[in-house]
């Protein structure tokens, strides 16, 4: 449904968008992850055709944006990160105006614009867009986005200025769109908003998609070469151990935590029991997923998608 081939976004000679590959299908609730400045909104820009690729192309169910802006503007629906509306007008009024821009009648538009005011609990706000909360403005967003019941949702960054409540509220919107069928694109810098909500997710940091799957997968592919995490307990305090494998170590008294690229365990174990230092107690923990999105983030060399 859609599809990016090499797509880059060039900005005085550097790439906000560096060859983005990628492939989402009809139905799909895809998660697109990453940094602030990683270039999600301008990848979200070029897909919507507001912005022109520098190299590469996209397409939204078959349709080439660039070439054919019009016709995919009638599938899709956008919510930008910070939606702008006129003012001085109600949101009835602002809705109409873009209403009008898909050639709907006159009956049509109000009949789905009292529906989405009601969905996003605006119907019965007397108020000019110019008074609004941002929480109202992203609320009056996500109606316009949905306005001409799109195929495809672009969302960016939904949730950044909702209340805990309307955060919940939002999710429980995505999942009954998608079980219409609708195919959401959805990103965010927030690990949790994606993980909750997103069936598959894509990675990107600086430009470039550094995994792509669903968790499982995403956890498997950055922690392939994940470093392990050794929590260490014993009777008297901890000397310093030192080993090529360790990338980081925390000493406090009779704890430390070592964080290594290999299991070390038995060598940990030999150098105490040759210090004569008695163990309490050793375990592993298992990377969160956090840890390995804040890796991910970090990987120098690209993962390809
Ligand atoms: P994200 O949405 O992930 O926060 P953006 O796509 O907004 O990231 O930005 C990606 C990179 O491109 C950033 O370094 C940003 O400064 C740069 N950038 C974005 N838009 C422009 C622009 N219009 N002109 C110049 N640089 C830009």
């Amino acid at each position: 449904m859609i599809k990016t081939e090499n797509l880059t976004k060039e900005y005085n000679g550097s790439k906000a968008v560096d060859g983005l590959n990628l492939e989402i299908a009809e139905g799909e609730i895809f998660g697109f992850l990453g940094p602030n400045g990683a270039g999600k909104s301008t990848t979200i820009l070029m897909l919507v055709g507001m912005i022109e690729p520098t190299e590469g192309r996209c397409t939204i169910n078959g349709i080439d944006v660039m070439r054919n802006p019009f016709e995919v503007k009638r599938i899709i629906g956008y919510l930008p990160e910070n939606a702008g509306f006129y003012g001085h007008k109600t949101a009835t009024q602002n809705l109409d105006y873009f209403a009008r821009f898909y050639g709907m009648n006159t009956e049509e538009r109000n009949k789905r614009i009292q529906e989405l005011l009601e969905l996003v609990h605006l119907e019965d706000v007397k108020q000019k867009a110019g008074e609004y909360s941002k929480g109202m403005l992203q609320r009056l967003g996500f109606a316009q986005a949905l306005l001409n019941d799109p195929k495809v949702l672009f969302l960016d960054e939904p949730t950044a200025n909702l209340d805990p409540e309307g955060v919940i509220e939002f999710r429980n919107w995505i999942k009954r769109l998608s079980e219409e069928g609708k195919t959401i694109f959805l990103s965010s810098h927030i690990l949790a908003e994606v993980s909750r909500t997103c069936k598959t997710i894509g990675i990107i940091t600086k430009g470039k998609m550094v995994a792509k799957g669903n968790l499982d997968e995403i956890r498997a592919k950055l922690g392939q070469d994940k470093t392990i995490n050794i929590i260490i307990e014993t009777a008297g305090a901890i000397p310093e151990f030192h080993h090529h494998d360790i990338m980081r170590a925390e000493y406090d008294g009779n704890k430390a935590q070592i964080c290594a690229k290999s299991d070390i365990r038995d060598e940990i174990s030999d150098y105490l029991f040759k210090s004569g230092i008695r163990i309490r107690g050793m375990r592993v923990e298992t990377p969160s997923l956090e840890d390995i999105y804040l890796e991910g983030v970090n990987v120098k060399d690209e993962w390809t998608a």
